[in-house]
C-alpha cells in the first residue's frame, strides 16, 4: 500500500480511508452488475438503492426532522448563493446577510442581483476575526431570512453560539457540515459543498424545510427552483453519481464512528490540540482570531515573519503534513481538520509546530 500523508488542505480534503477502500474495491464491477456504478444509469436499480441510502443517511445522520428534505444540487455552495435568494426573495421580501468574512462576502454579492438584500452586521473594520453577538445584528423589518456562514474555512471563525434573532436562519455550513448538531427549528435553509466534510466535489447538500417550498419564486427555470427537487428526491436530472457514491460511504463511517455528537467532541479535542501549542508557545505562534469564536476545523495561525512562515510550510512538508498554507488572501498558516483528519495527524503537526520552534524561537 502507498504512503498516506496528513493532508490539511481546506477542501477538497481528507477523506475516512475506509471509504476510499471500499469505494476501490467495488469500483470496477459494482455489485455482480458487470460494470462500475459511474458507468450505469442513474434509473438502474443498483443505482437507485445507493441514492437512496445517501439521502435516508443524510437525514438520519444530521438528525433532521421530518419536516426538513435533503436534497443533492450539482453547483457546489457557490450556486446556492443565488438559488437561495432566486426562491425566496419573493416580491417586497428581503434579506440580511451577516458579514463574517470570504464566504459570507461572496454569498452576499451574489445574492444582490437576485433581489433585495442588506448587510445585517459585517466584521470588515476588525478584518473578520470575530462572529457577532445576536445584539449586534440588525433585522430590519419585512426581512424574509438572515444569512449566516456558520464557519468562515478562510478566516477561521465561526458560530459557537447560534444567533438568537426573529426571523428564520440560512446557513452556509460547507466546511463544519456534519461536524455539529443544530437547532433546526430556528432555521428555514442549511447548505454546503459536499468536498469539506462529505465527500468528493461535484455537489450542494441543501436541508430546505418542506413548508417553505409551495411559498417560493415560481417563476425560475426548473433546476434553479427547489420544488422540481423536492419532488423527484433529487433526481430531477443525471445527479453526480460518483460523488453521491462516496458520499454514502463517508456518512456511514461518522455513523459508525459515533455520529454527530462524537464528530463534534472529536472536533473540539483536534482543535483545542493545535490552538494550545499557540497558546504556550509564547507569540512564537499566533491566533488572529477571538478566542471564543475559533473555528475547530480550520485552524488558522501566523508566525512572526514571512520568512518563518515560508520555512514552516516547506519543513512541515517535507515531514508530510501537507497543505497547511494559509489561504492566498491571508497569507499564514491553516490547518484543516476535519472529521477524518485523525487525531494522529492533529498530534503530528502539534508535535511538528513544538519542535519547529525549539529549533526556530
Ligand atoms: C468552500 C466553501 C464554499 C464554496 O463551495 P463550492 O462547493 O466550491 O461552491 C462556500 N462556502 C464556504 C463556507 C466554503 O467553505
Amino acid at each position: 500500500m502507498s504512503q498516506r500523508v496528513f493532508n490539511f488542505c481546506a477542501g477538497p480534503c481528507t477523506l475516512p480511508l475506509e471509504a476510499l477502500e471500499e469505494a476501490q474495491a467495488e469500483f470496477v464491477d459494482f455489485k455482480g452488475a458487470g460494470m462500475s456504478l459511474i458507468e450505469m444509469s442513474h434509473r438502474a436499480k443498483e443505482y437507485d438503492a445507493v441514492h437512496q441510502e445517501a439521502l435516508a443517511l443524510l437525514r438520519e445522520v444530521f438528525g433532521a426532522p421530518a419536516e426538513f428534505e435533503p436534497l443533492l444540487i450539482q453547483g457546489g455552495a457557490t450556486l446556492q448563493f443565488a438559488m437561495i435568494p432566486l426562491n425566496l426573495l419573493t416580491p417586497g421580501a428581503k434579506a440580511g446577510y451577516v458579514m463574517s468574512g470570504s464566504w459570507a462576502k461572496k454569498a452576499f454579492a451574489d445574492a444582490k442581483p437576485c433581489g433585495e438584500v442588506y448587510e445585517a452586521w459585517s466584521g470588515a473594520d476588525e478584518k473578520f476575526t470575530r462572529m457577532p453577538a445576536s445584539d449586534e445584528i440588525k433585522v430590519e423589518p419585512g426581512t424574509r431570512y438572515l444569512h449566516i456562514t456558520s464557519n468562515e474555512t478562510i478566516g477561521g471563525i465561526r458560530f459557537s453560539a447560534w444567533p438568537e434573532v426573529s426571523v428564520p436562519l440560512v446557513a452556509d455550513m460547507s466546511s463544519e457540515y456534519f461536524s455539529r448538531p443544530i437547532p433546526w427549528e430556528k432555521f428555514d435553509l442549511v447548505y454546503g459543498g459536499a468536498q469539506k466534510n462529505l465527500g468528493p466535489a461535484g455537489l450542494a447538500v441543501v436541508f430546505i424545510c418542506k413548508s417553505i417550498v409551495e411559498g417560493l419564486n415560481p417563476n425560475l427555470s426548473a433546476y434553479l427552483r427547489y420544488g422540481p427537487h423536492v419532488d423527484n428526491q433529487s433526481l430531477y436530472n443525471t445527479p453526480p453519481m460518483f460523488s453521491i457514491w462516496i458520499m454514502g460511504k463517508v456518512l456511514k463511517w461518522i455513523k459508525a464512528n459515533g455520529g454527530l455528537s462524537a464528530m463534534e467532541a472529536a472536533a473540539e479535542e483536534k482543535s483545542a490540540l493545535l490552538y494550545n501549542v499557540v497558546e504556550g508557545s509564547g507569540g512564537f505562534y499566533n491566533s488572529p482570531v477571538k478566542a471564543s469564536d475559533r473555528s475547530q476545523m480550520n485552524v488558522v495561525f501566523t508566525l512572526s515573519s514571512d520568512k518563518l512562515t515560508a520555512k514552516f510550510l516547506a519543513e512541515s512538508n517535507a515531514a508530510g503534513l501537507k497543505n497547511l498554507k494559509g489561504h492566498r488572501s491571508v497569507g499564514g498558516c491553516r490547518a484543516s481538520i476535519y472529521n477524518a483528519m485523525p487525531k494522529a495527524g492533529v498530534e503530528a503537526l502539534a508535535k511538528f509546530m513544538q519542535e519547529f520552534q525549539a529549533a526556530n524561537g
